[in-house]
């Protein structure tokens, strides 16, 4: 028996209560909360089960204090934006419940993502008995597990990780993005970063790329980026000597992107208008379409995994491990697109460990300090296979 409250009804939000309400044993009762309600309403008449729904405006603690002690909830899901991180965990502290999200807080006048901010509650929640899952997406997320699950299962060592993320899917818009407007955009007009010998390393943004012939869906050029999760798996995985992340766009997307920068379309600093202050960033996210709204003629496939190179009992190994996923099959089973699908599903699948007690440690934590088996057997079971392919040393050189 157990009770999940899921805050943030968009493109993600939707695929964790579609998969929660696949699994009743676990998810015995669902609320589904945001800012709009009428969105969670739109979602759960989408659903074979009867849910519970509420408008709630997560900037505000009070808000979602009362919320909570409403609802009584087990666990939030904090599948809202980034700003709402910190005043969620407060929340939580405040009524004795568990938390988990997908993407770690950034202030609203910076675009500068870091784990310090979260990571700066873990004697609270350690001392309150609580548990706080960090970054349980796919990338953060399942690129941390699969790093953890090669260091179990594969290395003594891991030396280098790339992380590779590449979307080949069409949506048949000029310009759209496949997350939140303003987190894309904020994240990839931001400076390159990678980690080697114990030094952050910045690149002018995409300046550094490449091809790569990803399985099953064919060479794509990809960035190399800063991402969250090179933050967290530096500390976490031993031995590490580099480790960098690379995410792929098509030129079309790219153009598009150069021109709204050039006329300052994606400045995150107020400019007057009329007499009144706008966040350009944020008035060009109102014009752009919802990533919940992509999915419904999006074709072909996501590849998305970790190239890890290392040693084993004295001698090189090489693996890449990698989840593909199909828009339109994603369609089909939940009314989403494959980059709302990758995040949602492993999103549930750590509520599903937190619940079940499969994870369980007072503190807030990221994914890779906990046992990868039972998380990547739940991928499997809940649609994101997982392949593992041994490789020799310089082949499929990144
Ligand atoms: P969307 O923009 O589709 O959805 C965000 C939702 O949050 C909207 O329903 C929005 O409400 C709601 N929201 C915004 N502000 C508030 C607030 N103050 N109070 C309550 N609700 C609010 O984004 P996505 O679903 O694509 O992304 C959701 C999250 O998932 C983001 O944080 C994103 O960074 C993360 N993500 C993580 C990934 C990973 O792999 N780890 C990959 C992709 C996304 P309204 O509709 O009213 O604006």
């Amino acid at each position: 028996m157990s009770r999940v409250l899921i805050i943030g009804a968009g493109g993600v939000g939707g695929v964790v209560t579609h998969k929660c309400a696949q699994n009743p044993k676990v998810f015995t009762e669902i609320c589904l909360a945001s800012r709009t309600e009428s969105k969670c309403k739109a979602i759960a008449g989408q659903l074979k089960r009867k849910i519970q729904t509420a408008g709630v405006d997560a900037d505000e603690p009070a808000n979602v204090i009362r919320l909570i002690r409403k609802f009584k909830p087990d666990l939030v899901v904090n599948v809202a934006l980034p700003y709402q991180d910190l005043a969620i965990m407060d929340a939580c502290l405040a009524t004795g419940v568990n938390y988990l999200d997908t993407a770690n807080y950034e202030p609203p006048n910076k675009a500068k993502f870091e784990y310090k901010w979260q990571w700066a509650y873990r004697a609270r929640f350690k001392q309150a008995g609580l548990m706080g899952l960090l970054g349980c997406g796919f990338d953060p997320g399942v690129s941390n597990i699969f790093c953890a699950y090669a260091q179990k299962h594969y290395f003594d060592e891991i030396h280098t990780v790339d992380i590779l993320d590449c979307n080949a899917g069409s949506h048949g818009k000029a310009f759209a993005t496949n997350f939140n407007p303003e987190i894309n955009i904020r994240e990839i007009t931001q400076r390159g970063k990678y980690w080697e010998r114990g030094k952050w390393k910045e690149t002018d943004p995409l300046s550094v790329h490449q091809t790569f012939d990803f399985p099953e869906v064919g060479p794509k050029e990809m960035y190399l980026m800063y991402h969250e999760e090179l933050e967290s798996l530096v500390k976490n995985i031993k031995g590490l000597k580099r480790i960098r992340f690379w995410m792929t766009f098509g030129e079309q997307y790219l153009t598009h992107l150069r021109v709204l920068e050039n006329v300052g379309m994606t400045r995150i600093d107020p400019v007057m208008y009329e007499g009144r202050e706008v966040v350009p960033l944020k008035f060009l996210k109102a014009l752009l379409p919802e990533p919940s709204s992509l999915g419904k003629n999006y074709t072909g496939k996501t590849n998305i995994g970790c190239m890890i190179e290392g040693v084993k009992n004295g001698k090189p190994r090489k693996i890449y491990i990698y989840n593909v996923c199909d828009h339109a099959e994603c369609w089909k089973e939940v009314k989403a697109q494959a980059i709302s699908y990758t995040t949602g599903v492993p999103a549930m699948i750590g509520a599903m460990m937190m619940l079940t007690g499969a994870w369980r440690k007072e503190g807030v934590h990221n994914v890779e300090e906990f046992d990868p088996d039972p998380f990547m057997e739940k991928l499997n079971a809940h649609g994101l296979p997982w392949v593992v392919k041994t490789l020799r040393p310089g082949q499929m050189k990144v």
